[in-house]
């Protein structure tokens, strides 16, 4: 896709529910710290730009095979991902951990034995959950969104979920999903903006130059605590 050179707006793919980095508002916006942080990088550098709710698997696919622009959806910037995309400066840092419902019985990773875990395809979740599978002796059911994924869960289907700790503490705090975290973080990563390697290497450029411009204006920490700062 050579957008910009027709003047034509940057397609940006992003994940459909990754509370509080992108969801939709009652209006049905798209809304989050990603939204926000794309839109303020955007306005600053002066580019346009369309988002495309796809899904974090279906994102990343697009990008790869060249039928979007780029992706902004809490991607962990991973030694795998970089063989197929290039990343931007990271502009926030979050690990993964499972989580029961609060009522749950279980209470520990040794607890998961025999047990179901609902994750999200594609996602750094999915790959912790398939690191220590064999070990505790648990089975995995993939979602392609996170909201299928908590309705596994809150069916009974599956005792566990696994994604970032800020969307699940997020979720526990402000959509009413009664969660609790077992084990340890895993799989710490920053996030990263991504485009397909190669491609637009002028978006990474301008996207760099924008977030270092509302990292100074104080701008990006206000997106930060307008999304994050009575659930964090
Ligand atoms: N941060 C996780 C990853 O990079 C999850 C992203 C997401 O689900 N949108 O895979």
């Amino acid at each position: 896709v050579q957008a910009q050179e027709d003047n034509e707006p940057y397609i940006i793919a992003t994940d459909t529910t990754f509370a509080p980095f992108e969801y939709q508002d009652e209006n049905g916006d798209f809304v989050g710290i990603d939204m926000d942080l794309l839109e303020a990088i955007a306005e600053d550098q002066g580019f346009e730009y369309e988002i495309r709710p796809l899904g974090f698997n279906a994102a990343l696919q697009a990008v790869e095979s060249g039928q979007v622009d780029g992706m902004i959806a809490g991607m962990g910037i991973t030694e795998e991902r970089q063989e197929s995309f290039d990343f931007s400066d990271p502009y926030y840092e979050a690990g993964v951990q499972f989580a029961v419902l609060e009522d749950s019985e279980i209470e520990s990773l040794e607890d998961l034995e025999g047990q179901n875990v609902a994750v999200k395809t594609g996602t750094t979740g999915m790959a912790a959950a398939e690191s220590v599978a064999d070990e505790f002796g648990f089975t995995i059911s993939t979602f392609e969104d996170s909201v299928n994924m908590y309705e596994d869960l809150q069916a009974g289907n599956s005792v566990a979920v696994i994604e970032d700790y800020p969307v699940m503490a997020y979720a526990a705090q402000t959509g009413g999903i009664p969660l609790r975290f077992i084990g340890e973080q895993m799989e710490i990563t920053d996030y990263g903006f991504a485009v397909q390697t190669g491609e637009n290497p002028e978006l990474i450029e301008m996207f760099n130059a924008g977030l270092a411009n509302v990292r100074e204006s104080g701008e990006f920490a206000e997106i930060v605590n307008t999304h994050l700062g009575d659930a964090d």
